[in-house]
């Protein structure tokens, strides 16, 4: 049994996990960390809850599989936790201040209640390390770049991992297919992956960059920053607007994808208009990753706008025909589970695929500690 714990700023995610049996033996969710008048003061009250609620002492508990968003330019994969890990992880906070610190003290209590239990840190930017030089390079001078440690990282790492391999399974071509990922949430990502490798993604340096979010401007000029900041707007100012008032919520007032369409069914023409720049910059990545990747076998869609939204799915890839993209009306419907929604004569296939971080992450720290044994 695995346990996965993934240590947000206000809350605290978790999962009992059988590889070898029925899958999820249980799962859970401590909100409101930290919050006033909350009574989980901090992570390691919440820590201690989870400890409770899956029996944290039992002996049939094999590993503790942690959730990190941000790996540095170190780790390339999945590794079994030491204080010389916990201290790098330490020296990626800068990279990632609001998720790094929180990761950081789920693994500190748990290597206390566990001493005695391999405990592996699984990076959300480890699956696009392999990244080629090409596409992780800012064309910005080289000096300045190396000395703020300014590269594409990518993020969203596990999930594309994930789905990019279950998308592969479903046209038939396990480890060789060329895949179009588009994590959908309310983070949003895309992803070419070339053979179980990830050749370029849309997040940056930071998960600013790339889709208009629910929140997040996505790409930008950067010189509208500047812009800003010489017109009386603060550095912090300009950040915070750029992440947290931006995206769909700063086009029309809503972050949540479904209010949006509702607006945009009764003719709201602001919505329409955040919802037509959403669209525009999907299908403008999709474009770019064909030409990244040359042949694309599946375009697979995942996060709560993917899963969910046939609509979304229709409209992105309407007019897409002529570059061999067709969608099956019939089963671009919302059901669950993974599935192929495109026609049989479409030549790319087009899956929608429920990401599983947990699962993943579950089955890198298994794959870690059978590396370990083994070694
Ligand atoms: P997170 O990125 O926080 O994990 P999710 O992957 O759950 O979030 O995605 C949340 C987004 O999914 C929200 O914008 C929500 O409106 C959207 N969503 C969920 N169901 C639907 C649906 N049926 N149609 C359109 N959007 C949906």
């Amino acid at each position: 049994m695995i346990l996965v714990v993934n240590a947000g700023s206000s809350s605290v995610k978790y999962q009992l996990v059988d590889l070898d049996g029925p899958i999820r033996l249980k799962e859970g969710k401590i909100e409101r960390i930290g919050e006033p008048g909350s009574d989980v003061p901090d992570h390691e009250a919440a820590l201690l809850r989870v400890a409770e609620d899956v029996s944290m002492d039992s002996a049939d508990l094999t590993a503790i599989g942690h959730r990190v968003v941000h790996g540095g330019p170190l780790f390339t994969g999945p590794v079994l936790i030491t204080d010389d890990v916990v201290k790098q992880i330490e020296e990626a906070v800068p990279l990632a201040p609001l998720h790094n610190p929180s990761n950081l003290a789920g693994i500190e209590v748990t290597r206390r209640l566990r001493p005695d239990l391999p405990q592996v840190a699984v990076f959300d930017t480890a699956f696009h390390s392999m990244i080629p030089p090409a596409a992780r390079t800012y064309a910005i001078d080289r000096e300045v770049a190396e000395r703020f440690g300014v590269r594409r990282y990518g993020f969203h790492g596990t999930s594309t991992a994930y789905v990019s391999r279950a998308a592969a399974a479903l046209v038939g071509k396990p480890g060789t297919a060329n895949v179009i990922v588009l994590h959908l949430g309310n983070g949003a990502s895309a992803s070419a992956v070339s053979a179980g490798r990830c050749v370029d993604t849309s997040m940056g340096m930071t998960p600013l960059e790339g889709l208009v979010m629910g929140t997040r401007s996505g790409d930008l000029d950067p010189a509208i920053i500047f812009h800003l900041i010489r017109g009386g707007m603060t550095p912090d100012e300009v950040e915070s607007m750029l992440i947290h008032r931006s995206g769909l919520l700063g086009l029309c007032g809503d972050n949540d994808m479904r209010t949006v369409m509702e607006r945009v069914e009764s003719g709201d023409e602001e919505a329409a208009l955040a919802y037509n720049v959403y669209s525009h910059r999907l299908r403008k990545y999709i474009g770019a990753y064909c030409a990244v990747l040359g042949r694309v076998d599946v375009i697979a869609f995942t996060g709560g706008v993917g899963e969910n939204s046939a609509l979304v799915r229709r409209n992105v890839l309407t007019g897409l025909e002529p570059m061999g993209i067709r969608l099956d009306p019939l089963r671009n419907v919302s059901v669950k589970g993974a599935r192929l929604v495109s026609a049989d004569d479409s030549a790319v296939a087009v899956a929608v695929v429920p990401t599983d971080e947990e699962l993943e992450i579950a089955r890198e720290t298994s794959e870690v500690l059978a590396r370990t044994k083994s070694e």
